[in-house]
Parts: structure tokens; C-alpha cells; sequence
């Protein structure tokens, strides 16, 4: 199994995740909107047991999810950048941000997610498949 790793801008926060990603996603959520600052984020669903934070302490905000889940949102507190998301739900997993890793080339979407509140100015591959909230059966 490979060990990823990954940071924030700045190097701050330094993180590692074993395993392969349960489910890869493009988020497309305003709450992801907000916190990038960009029309949609990619994240892999990776095992909580396999990461490890290596190097410094995110800071951590919390906000509720249409479903009412608490979603814990975790960053660098020096340059902002978002590291990773838990779900209250699951806390068995962690969301990795996909490009705060050191080699983000090998991700493969599986799924548009919140495709509700996409950008109309924001190209989708028509390719992947697009869900209007989040899949069944995929934890958030
Ligand atoms: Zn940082
Ligand atoms: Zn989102």
C-alpha cells in the first residue's frame, strides 16, 4: 500500500496517508466553494487509521451539512490552506484534499458531488458521473 504524502503552502502542516482512496470526488458544495475559493475541489476518501498528521497542528472549523452531520474542516493556521475534512459520522475516514498532496497527478475522479450548486461557468467532464447532493451509500 503507498504512503502519500502531503502539506500545506507554507510547510507548517505536514501529513501522510497509507491506503487507496475509497472514493474519489469533485466537490462541488458552496461550503468547498468558499473555503477554496475555487468552483470545486477534488478530495479522496482515505482510511483515518492511515493518516497521520507528521509535522505541526491544523487548525480545525466546524460547520453542519444539509444532513446535519458536523463537518470538521481542518487548515493550516499560518497560510490558510485546507488540509482535509471529517464528517462526525465517519470518523473512520478523512477527506484529503487532493492537491495539498506532493503528487496529486494520480487522481481519478469518480464522481461530480453536490453538482446542484456548480458553477454554470465551470466545465464538468461529461465523462464522470454528476449527483446532484452526494451518492448513497458514499459517506460525505
Ligand atoms: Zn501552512
Ligand atoms: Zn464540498
Amino acid at each position: 500500500m503507498p504512503t502519500r504524502t502531503g502539506g500545506c503552502l507554507c510547510g507548517a502542516v505536514r501529513y501522510e496517508s497509507g491506503g487507496e482512496p475509497r472514493f474519489s470526488l469533485l466537490c462541488h458544495c458552496r461550503d468547498c466553494q468558499r473555503q477554496s475559493g475555487a468552483p470545486h475541489i477534488a478530495a479522496v476518501r482515505m482510511s483515518a487509521a492511515d493518516f497521520r498528521i507528521m509535522r505541526g497542528t491544523p487548525r480545525h472549523y466546524v460547520t453542519k451539512s444539509d444532513s446535519g452531520n458536523e463537518v470538521t474542516r481542518a487548515f493550516c493556521g499560518s497560510c490558510g490552506t485546507a488540509l482535509y475534512v471529517q464528517v462526525s459520522t465517519r470518523l473512520d475516514i478523512v477527506g484529503v484534499r487532493v492537491c495539498t498532496l506532493d503528487d496529486p497527478t494520480w487522481f481519478r475522479p469518480e464522481a461530480h458531488v453536490f453538482a446542484k450548486s456548480a458553477q454554470p461557468w465551470d466545465c464538468l467532464d461529461p465523462a464522470v458521473p454528476r449527483f446532484e447532493t452526494y451518492p448513497v451509500g458514499k459517506s460525505y
